[in-house]
């Protein structure tokens, strides 16, 4: 273990343009329930409504009284030890991009600042009537850990947050940005994420097929793992492993 250690921590700091994939693991480190996993939120009858666009039309009080607990409440989630070494990673240059599933800003919380999501994003709620009405995760979610719901200005409709709901399309802009770095990307750290579910499934493609090589860090199979060049179960020692080696 101690030479695999070595080895990635010497792949990692060797590669030319190093991104990252992550999924729900990456949260579930942190306490976050994987909420479209298997034991997740979406095993609640009611939770698939969460995040059903159609629904939210309707009565977008069911989303905000119940994503309270775990969209707003940034500040009692810490970063895991993923999300921080991700962040150290960044800040010495050495990885480019994270590109993420995860809609708990954790990332940005651990301290990345480029990071690409693929579902979408709670940092933005915007109107869906009116063109240009924005307002920011801090603000918006002030207003939620209130009791309340963040309003549109001009016309009074409850925002919605820029999370990919079911029946919506994913985020065009992240995704062709997504694209472009993981055909760029020479390693690509393929964390937390199963990859049965697109986009996640198809990103790490453009980086094997551009020539770049794959590393996986998850506690179940993918369909990848024949293709990566090494090949870990567990996030947790692993990184707690790369955080000894940065220092
Ligand atoms: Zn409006």
């Amino acid at each position: 273990m101690a030479n695999d250690d070595n080895e990635l921590y010497r792949r990692i700091t060797e590669a030319r343009h190093l991104v990252a994939l992550t999924g729900a693991g990456v949260s579930t480190l942190s306490g976050i329930r994987d909420f479209r996993g298997k034991n997740g939120l979406y095993n609640d009858m009611d939770a698939e409504k969460i995040f059903d666009i159609d629904y939210f039309e309707k009565d977008p009080s069911f989303y905000y009284s119940r994503a309270g607990s775990f969209i707003y409440n940034i500040d009692e989630k810490e970063p895991s030890v993923v999300h921080t070494v991700l962040g150290v990673l960044e800040q010495r240059g050495i990885l480019k991009a994270v590109i993420t599933q995860n809609i708990d800003l954790l990332h940005q919380k651990g301290g990345s600042k480029n990071v690409i999501e693929v579902h979408g994003s709670p940092k933005m709620h915007y109107c869906m009537r009116c063109a240009g009405v924005r307002m920011d995760f801090e603000e918006a979610a002030k207003i939620v850990r209130s009791g309340g719901m963040p309003k549109c200005p001009h016309c009074g409709r409850v925002l919605k947050p820029a999370i990919t709901f079911f029946g919506e399309s994913l985020p065009a802009d992240a995704l062709r940005e997504a694209v472009t770095e993981a055909q760029k990307a020479d390693l690509m750290l393929v964390l937390g994420t199963s990859l049965t579910v697109y986009p996640a499934a198809s990103i790490p493609d453009y980086t094997l097929r551009s020539g770049g090589e794959v590393i996986i860090v998850n506690n179940m199979p993918t369909p990848l793992d024949r293709q990566a060049v090494m090949r870990f179960e567990e996030l947790g020692p692993v990184f707690e492993g790369l955080k000894a080696c940065l220092g």
